[in-house]
């Protein structure tokens, strides 16, 4: 790494940074700093928490001469609105002793508040592709003054969901600017796709794309079951002091809520939730009260997966195995950030057995396999998802002759008492979640 006093950096983008106490800068920043301030174009790849966003702010505000200009001059564009949030942050904590004006757009608030501030200038525009464009397409801002363009989690952006709508803001670029791409990962198909869209960039990568981070402790379980899978998590979230703060991904909302109204029951107030059916404030709140210790658990769906910087999150577990390998790296990465220590576990279903072992092909390595422990049980109780559709596949008249009475009768009765304890916990968990929905529910979200 090199010192920060060899770097060519300003005075008071120096002074910022020993604020912060950094003094060296890290792999990514180190090789990427002359490339960016030659003016090419350039993709980076370096592994999550290694320091990219200040690996493209460092040598974009060295550049950055003062200006009372309207229109922005840099953009960036991020796949999150808690991602512009951060970024925003960042860029004021390097432009401290600066008079930069940055802004961050982002949907889910307010357009015509924001529309106001951009009208009012500034030098930096963080933003998600989608509000951006509408803020354009309302004539509230212009893009002709911008020189750099910066597309952080690129991978993600190029994909299929985003790629019509950064497709749109391009055409409304100065065709002459620099284009700044980074990641933690890259897909093939991505990286062909920047070859068509940007003419060549330089590369920059300090890993080969889904290296993990070493820093970070990986294990998994195989677990019969969604049920039990919620049993293990209580079993190891009780058992040591060592699970300090603990970000739990699944896969989609509404699984995200039942684990939510399970670990609430269990840990009462100190469970959070985040996913892209809650307002914005919520959101917000979420991740604030995650990262300064409110709350020490934080369910989420791969909705914060991307770029999320918090503070000493001690483990990532992963509820459930994603379905891009990708996303796993970007789960796990939201630990171990900054060269800090980190823990990964991974739950894997045998369905679920072939995503675990992409990801494992991605990784080159094979994660360390933990025995289930004898404590926690194992449930019988299937989820709707997991039971087999049995009405469609045999009709009603089947069903019904296995559960006349007779010795077949009691059996089931016997194996019902075992899971009783699942289907009754199950119901009072259906039934609060409806009144807490009530009570908490995403419109009702507190206002800060
Ligand atoms: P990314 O996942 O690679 O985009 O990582 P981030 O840019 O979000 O940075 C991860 C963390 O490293 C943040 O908390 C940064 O503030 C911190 N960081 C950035 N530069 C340095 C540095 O030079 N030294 C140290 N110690 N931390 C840094
Ligand atoms: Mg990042």
């Amino acid at each position: 790494m090199q010192a920060l006093s060899e770097v060519n950096l300003s005075t008071q983008l120096r002074n910022a940074m020993n604020d912060l106490a950094f003094d060296k800068l890290t792999p990514i920043q180190e090789k990427s700093y002359p490339v960016i301030l030659s003016g090419e174009d350039v993709v980076g790849i370096a592994q999550t928490g290694t320091g990219k966003t200040f690996a493209y702010l460092l040598p974009i505000l060295k550049e950055l001469k003062f200006s009372n200009q309207v229109n922005p001059r840099v953009l960036v564009l991020v796949p999150t609105r808690e991602l512009v949030v951060q970024i925003v942050e960042q860029v004021k904590l390097l432009t401290k002793y600066m008079s930069t004006r940055v802004l961050g757009v982002y949907g889910g608030t307010n357009i015509k508040t924001q529309a106001q501030e951009v009208g009012q200038g500034a030098d930096i525009i963080i933003a998600t592709p989608g509000r951006l464009y509408d803020l354009v397409l309302s004539r509230a801002l212009q893009l002709k003054a911008i020189s750099k363009l910066v597309i952080d989690e690129v991978d993600v952006m190029l994909d299929l969901g985003f790629r019509f709508q950064l497709k749109n803001i391009f055409e409304l670029l100065p065709a002459r600017r620099q284009n700044i791409m980074f990641s933690a990962t890259m897909t093939n198909e991505v990286d062909l796709l920047i070859q068509d869209y940007f003419d060549a960039p330089t590369q920059i990568s300090i890993a080969v794309s889904g290296t993990p981070l070493e820093n970070i402790e990986q294990s998994c379980y195989s677990v019969v079951n969604f049920n039990t899978k919620t049993n293990l998590l209580a079993h190891l979230l009780h058992g040591t002091e060592e699970y300090e703060k603990v970000l739990v991904f699944i896969a989609n909302k509404k699984s995200a809520d039942v684990l939510f109204e399970f670990l609430e029951n269990e840990f009462g107030s100190r469970v959070g939730i985040i996913h892209s059916n809650k307002t914005q404030n919520y959101r917000l709140r979420s991740i604030e009260d995650f990262e300064n210790g409110t709350t020490r658990i934080l369910v989420a769906t791969d909705v914060i997966a991307r770029g999320l910087d918090i503070e000493a999150i001690s483990h990532v577990i992963n509820f459930d195995v994603p379905q891009y390998p990708e996303n796993y790296m970007h789960r796990i990465g939201r630990t171990g950030r900054a060269e800090q220590a980190g823990k990964t576990i991974l739950f894997y279903t045998e369905k679920e057995l072939t995503r675990k072992e992409s990801i494992e092909a991605l990784m080159e390595l094979q994660i360390p396999m933990m025995d289930l422990p004898a404590e926690v049980e194992i449930s019988a109780v299937l989820t709707a998802e997991e039971r087999p559709h049995i009405k469609e596949k045999y009709g009603n008249h089947k069903l019904a002759q296995t559960s006349e009475p007779g010795t077949s009768f009691h059996e089931k009765k016997e194996k019902n008492k075992r899971t009783n304890l699942g289907g009754a916990y199950k119901r009072e968990i259906t039934s609060k979640y409806k009144k807490a929905q009530h009570k908490r529910g995403n419109k009702g979200g507190k206002k800060r």
